[in-house]
């Protein structure tokens, strides 16, 4: 036994989804088809997903935020946990990786929810603060560029409601947070922003160890 977090080796991992996940068939696809994907690293953990898509339940969420799509694995997650009047709002600058996702998204039958910003996310963001869209939204996933990490969580956390939570990811970046020789440009942002959230009063904060790390923050 032991108080800290578990180091999870590939067997304990294995046994944690097999015994704690319930990944929709669709999902099961789309993982499969971003596995082909160049840069499938960049899709975000199963138990992590499934885990934020009952936080959005928890919540009685209908409108999120995302930003980063890749090929849309945890946003289908999110868009099936999501209300029939639900929206997800996500933003990317890729045309390749969105086209998987948006078959994915119909197959799902969530297309409905989704709706997708090819460009800067900056931009996008706001677009939806010039558009009157503050405080209007519940939950926002940030998992994009690191080094404009601050940027897009300011922005979100103005277009998020009171009470409305931000979940941030790969904030432990593989360890590398720890090592003092990896001066990486994404390295020093998550380490810059990770030191600054904390003491970011207009948050409640919870870091998770769960796979690359998940930092979440509820607007007070
Ligand atoms: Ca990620």
């Amino acid at each position: 036994m032991t108080n800290k977090t578990l180091a999870l080796d590939e067997r304990l991992y294995d046994y944690v989804l097999n015994v704690g996940l319930r990944e929709p068939e669709v999902l099961q696809s789309l993982r499969q088809a971003t596995e082909k994907e160049e840069l499938s690293i960049m899709r975000s953990a199963p138990e992590q997903d499934q885990f934020m898509a009952m936080l959005l339940r928890l919540m009685d969420a209908k409108r999120v935020l995302e930003i980063g799509t890749y090929t849309g694995y945890a946003t289908l997650w999110m868009a099936l946990a999501l209300p029939d009047d639900g929206e997800i709002h996500t933003c990317d600058l890729s045309e390749q990786w969105t086209f998987v996702a948006r078959r994915f998204w119909e197959e799902g039958g969530v297309d409905g929810k989704v709706h997708l910003h090819l460009g800067p996310a900056l931009e996008t963001l706001d677009a939806l603060l010039q558009g009157g869209q503050e405080a209007s939204f519940d939950f926002a996933f940030i998992d994009a560029d690191k080094v404009n990490y601050q940027g897009y969580f300011d922005r979100c956390l103005q277009l998020l409601r009171p009470g409305g939570l931000i979940a941030v990811d790969n904030t432990l970046w593989g360890g590398a947070v720890v090592d003092a020789d990896d001066q990486e440009e994404s390295t020093r942002a998550i380490r810059i922003f990770n030191r600054k959230l904390k003491d970011d009063m207009r948050v409640e904060l919870a870091m998770l160890p769960i796979a690359d790390g998940l930092t979440l923050a509820r607007k007070r």
